[in-house]
């Protein structure tokens, strides 16, 4: 049996129908998103930038053990440990993080990490702006890392809450600095008792 032939607009039709498909889409709700200049609100648990936290009174949370670069599946994080000693201190334990480095152009801020860091030193923000034109910038230092200072905060290296020691820290029992708690001078890091109060 013979097919029978399609059916066929009139050749003059055809532009006409594809304006329609245009003219229907102008009465759609818009998708075009006005970014940078209005910003949408990420998920409360979105996976931005990594934060080092810091402990209530100022020290430091990271100890240095490195489980968060073993995790990573991209080798995007870097971590040098050091050993704390009592003239300066930079987080409660035997050891903190002197180096930190996490390479932006690596990550794909998965989270394996912070699933992995013990004492909850790393988490992510909800800050999604990390695109940059140069490699070298993607490569956040620890110094662009550490979460701010809080109220109650003195900025790492300084002592111990007097009377406690790192069990306590992590019982919350230390929830400000000491009365009195002065930074320390960060010798490992090149500073003298005369830069004392200048950030490194
Ligand atoms: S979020 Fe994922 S890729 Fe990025 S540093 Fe952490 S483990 Fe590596
Ligand atoms: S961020 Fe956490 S897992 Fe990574 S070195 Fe510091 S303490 Fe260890």
């Amino acid at each position: 049996m013979a097919e029978e032939p399609q059916e066929t607009k009139p050749g003059f039709q055809n532009p006409v129908a594809g304006f329609g498909v245009t003219f229907k889409a102008m009465f759609k709700k818009r998708l075009t998103e006005q970014y940078p200049e209005q910003k949408k609100t990420t998920a409360p648990r979105f996976h931005g930038r990594h934060q080092l936290n810091r402990h209530p009174d100022g020290l430091e949370k990271c100890v240095g053990c490195e489980l968060c670069a073993w995790a990573c599946p991209a080798d995007a994080i870097y971590v040098e440990g050091a050993d704390n000693t009592d003239e300066e201190r930079y987080s409660p334990g035997e050891r903190y993080g002197r180096v930190y480095q996490i390479n932006y152009a690596r990550c794909i801020l998965c989270g394996l990490c912070i699933e992995a860091c013990p004492t909850r030193a790393l988490t992510m923000t909800n800050d999604f702006e990390l695109a940059d034109s140069s490699r070298a910038n993607l490569i956040y230092t620890k110094e662009q890392l550490l979460a701010g200072l809080e109220e109650g905060m003195v900025d790492s290296p300084h002592a111990l809450y007097p009377g406690t020691d790192e069990q306590d820290y992590y019982r919350g029992l230390v929830t400000e600095a000491a009365p009195g708690t002065e930074r320390q001078t960060a010798v490992s890091r090149g500073e003298t008792p005369a830069d004392e109060g200048v950030d490194a």
